[in-house]
């Protein structure tokens, strides 16, 4: 297993004191690697998990040439270009009933949308084309339809053989269509990885219990909570651990045991009733890095170990927004790289700010803000007010993380900037 400073050593900038978020990122991506077992799940229950192996078609999808449209399939061949054609209807085609009859020249069959085209028939011409006779013939005008038209070809969607999904897919609905288009009832899937997280501080209390003075209600482990879940990971809820070294050190080695990864808040900092250094060093190889970014300056990143169990550490800072960030920022791809999930960069758009934006160049800023689209069509982003590290409510109120690069300087109104939607269709 690579140590913490062999990967340091690879990578370009590395300094402690002031990382920035490329540096860290591309740390992090050296630091994990997939960690699951392979499991078989119903495809229903295989919705947003990583898949774990590829999935090859046993089958040509479509199975049959088969028709494009509701009307009358014939043999292009057989057709005048240059006049009207009167076609016989020697049968019909359905979907799931095909027209297993001989067709002579000259006469056509009538299809419906799906069914199998009859041997030796080409091309499909649709019924609003043509004119059905008293007599059961079919007058089309000169030059309505070429060979092949209205007909799919079988293997046109997939070729038997062929890699339908990639092992490392996150499966989404369409996914899900997929493999049962194939005929699959269950697929591999990478095991949920489980992520152990818990919040230090002794001023925390939880909801439900008296706020003493000086006190607050502990808001990250619900943050943490709705991001594990929504990543599609096994959350495991360890509460709140006080400021006390013993503590630290059980949390850290009960999470240590039960999890693939670990995810603290708080304490990170230096500041005196902060344990939580001390502890995590002691229980493996954990790096204490100041970043170049804001808001999430302090973070902790290393691999702990406890009675031969390992897990990766993620010690975020405590302040509320900058918990969100940083899991933004690092925690989430590093997770889905754990999942097996093979790496996909988030969509970013381009808007136009309303406001401008005080930036010196040196460090990522991720600002809250809220994405519309102006009267001209084009996309238009507010900042949602206060920007505090701890003010919970600038990320409600947001739709999207505005991100300032490192070496991005003062922003104007009106210029344009990148922003993370948070919410995407599937
Ligand atoms: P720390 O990094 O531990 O010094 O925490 C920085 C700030 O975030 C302090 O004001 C803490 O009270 C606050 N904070 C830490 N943990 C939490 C939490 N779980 N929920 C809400 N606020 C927190
Ligand atoms: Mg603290």
């Amino acid at each position: 297993m690579t140590r913490l400073h062999d990967i340091a050593a690879h990578i370009d900038g590395y300094d402690t004191e002031s990382l920035s978020v490329a540096a860290a990122q591309a740390f992090i991506a050296q630091l994990v690697g997939r960690v699951g077992e392979v499991e078989r799940v119903p495809l229903k229950s295989a919705l947003g998990r990583v898949l774990a192996s590829d999935i090859v078609s046993p089958i040509h999808v479509p199975a049959h040439d088969n028709s494009a449209m509701d009307g009358y399939a014939l043999r292009a061949g057989d057709l005048d270009t240059d006049k009207p054609n009167h076609l016989r209807v020697a049968g019909k085609a359905l979907a799931g009933q095909p027209f297993d009859g001989h067709v002579a020249a000259g006469m056509c069959v009538r299809i419906m949308t799906g069914a199998v085209m009859p041997p030796g028939l080409d091309t499909v011409v649709p019924q609003e084309l043509v004119h059905l006779g008293d007599d059961g013939t079919v007058t089309l005008p000169a030059g309505v339809v070429r060979a092949g038209d209205n007909r799919r070809l079988a293997g046109e969607d997939l070729r038997c053989g062929e890699a339908a999904l990639s092992s490392g897919r996150l499966l989404r609905p369409a996914d899900l269509g997929l493999i049962a288009s194939l005929g699959f009832a269950d697929v591999p899937v990478v095991r949920p990885l489980r992520v152990a997280f818990f919040s230090t501080g002794s001023e925390l209390r939880s909801v439900g219990q008296a706020l003493d003075a000086g006190c607050l209600y502990d808001s990250n482990r619900y943050t943490l909570w709705g991001m594990l879940v929504r990543l599609g990971v096994e959350p495991i809820d360890m509460g709140i651990v006080r400021d006390d070294a013993a503590s630290l050190e059980a949390a850290l080695r009960q999470a240590t045991e039960c999890a693939d990864a670990v995810i603290t808040s708080g304490g990170v900092s230096v500041g005196e009733a902060d344990h939580t250094r001390a502890v995590m060093a002691n229980l493996g190889e954990v790096l204490f890095w100041k970043l170049a970014m804001r808001p999430g300056r302090p973070l902790a990143v290393g691999r702990i170990e406890s009675r031969g169990h390992q897990a990766i550490l993620f010690g975020l800072p405590g302040n509320p927004v900058a918990v969100m960030v940083t899991f933004y920022a690092f925690v989430r791809d590093a997770l889905l790289a754990m999942s097996g999930a093979s790496a996909s960069a988030l969509p970013m758009l381009r808007a136009a700010t309303t406001t401008a934006m005080r930036k010196r160049p040196g460090r990522t800023e991720y600002q809250r803000g809220i994405v519309s689209r102006s009267p001209d069509g084009r996309w238009q982003v507010a900042l949602t007010g206060s920007q505090g590290s701890g003010i919970l409510r600038s990320m409600s109120l947001a739709n999207g993380l505005i991100v300032l690069p490192h070496d991005q300087g003062h922003v104007e109104a009106g210029d344009d900037v990148d922003v993370l939607p948070f919410d995407g269709l599937v």
